[in-house]
């Protein structure tokens, strides 16, 4: 038998959460697939994701293994190219660049081919990550449209603060300005603005999170969402043992017992991408009830509370993060949020549909 862990990937929720992406209004939408979909694995995500009319991802050749799968989405590479030799690739397997630099436009003077090139021009509003300043677009937006390589142009933003009290409002507003003036497609939202932000849905949205399941908000949570979780990280418990007040578990003793308390491991640790700086008191489930990590998160296993779950020994069903245990609430815990919860799945967690 396999070491008990596993990562169960459920695509009937990641579809319903499609579908919720899509009511939100009448955009275009962008699927978004960087980090191997979030951890939940590209090519079962992206055929998952078929009503799509796009996904996003970084990697030139995880986009031409997905058009070679048969995708007809568009494919975005959200950062672009690293390299002008990928421009050959990137006409080859009929894939949509961001440009974001000079280095990059420059480039685009070298390829030799015309009309082929279908390019998302970034704009800096604010994130001051990637993009051009809204007082160079004019120039780059010239150059492109002029361009005998480019086929056709659309404008895209990326929000810093879509998620939080300060909001879009700002940087939409640059935004605004450049789209007046340039009838070009355009594209803002992330999941957070989608859900929260009408006015930026533009042409094309580019959910990511949420379509794994997981809320970009502190204060709402997915179910309010109607956002049901994809993974769900599961596995079991290998030992119990009863310790008497005043005794350690795991490294450091960083976990003391008050008093005779029933603990249990579960075989899971960071080594498979579970946190490591998830304090003591991380939620998590034993046969489905909820109760608390214990001390320090080991390579390979971590400790819980079995104090109230009598039931509980050697094979009971664990679940660190997903179905009744929100990987959000984990997150938190731990001092992170979702998406890096999700993205750390290791290699060696195996996957199941
Ligand atoms: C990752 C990413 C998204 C998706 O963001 P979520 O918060 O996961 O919805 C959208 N746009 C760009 C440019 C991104 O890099």
């Amino acid at each position: 038998m396999p070491r008990p862990i596993h990562a169960r990937i459920n695509l009937d929720a990641l579809k319903n959460n499609l579908r919720v992406a899509r009511r939100l209004g009448n955009s275009r939408i962008m699927a978004v697939i960087k980090a191997n979909a979030y951890g939940h694995g590209l090519l079962r995500v992206a055929e998952a994701l078929e009503e799509a009319e796009g996904v996003a991802l970084l990697d030139v050749h995880d986009a031409a293994q997905l058009r070679e799968a048969g995708s007809r989405q568009t494919i975005l590479l959200l950062e672009g190219f690293f390299s002008p030799d990928d421009l050959q690739l990137i006409a080859e397997y009929d894939l949509t660049t961001v440009i974001h630099n000079s280095q990059q436009l420059a480039s685009l003077d070298a390829y030799p081919r015309r009309g082929s090139l279908q390019v998302w021009l970034k704009v800096n509003t604010g994130m001051n990550r990637l993009g051009f300043t809204p007082e160079e677009i004019p120039a780059a937006m010239e150059h492109l449209k002029s361009h005998r390589a480019v086929r056709d142009v659309t404008l895209m933003t990326h929000f810093s603060h879509a998620d939080e009290a300060e909001g879009v409002a700002r940087q939409l507003e640059r935004f605004n300005g450049l789209t007046a003036t340039y009838r070009t497609p355009c594209s803002m939202a992330n999941s957070a603005a989608l859900l929260r932000y009408p006015a930026t849905h533009g042409d094309w949205v580019r959910p990511g999170i949420m379509l794994y399941g997981a809320s970009p908000f502190a204060d709402t949570s997915a179910q309010q969402l109607g956002l049901k979780p994809v993974m769900t990280l599961g596995s079991e418990i290998i030992s119990v043992r009863e310790i008497k007040a005043g005794e350690p578990v795991g490294y450091a003793g960083l976990f003391r017992a008050e008093q005779s308390t029933r603990i249990g491991v579960v075989a899971c640790g960071y080594a498979d991408g579970y946190p490591r700086h998830a304090p003591t008191g991380t939620p998590i489930l034993v046969n489905w009830q909820r109760t608390r990590t214990l001390g320090r998160v080991s390579m390979d296993m971590l400790g819980v509370d079995l104090s109230n779950i009598a039931d509980a020994q050697v094979g009971s069903r664990v679940v660190l993060w997903g179905e009744g245990l929100p990987v959000e609430e984990v997150a938190q815990a731990a001092g992170t949020i979702s998406y890096e919860l999700l993205c750390a799945l290791t290699a060696r967690v195996p996957v199941g549909y």
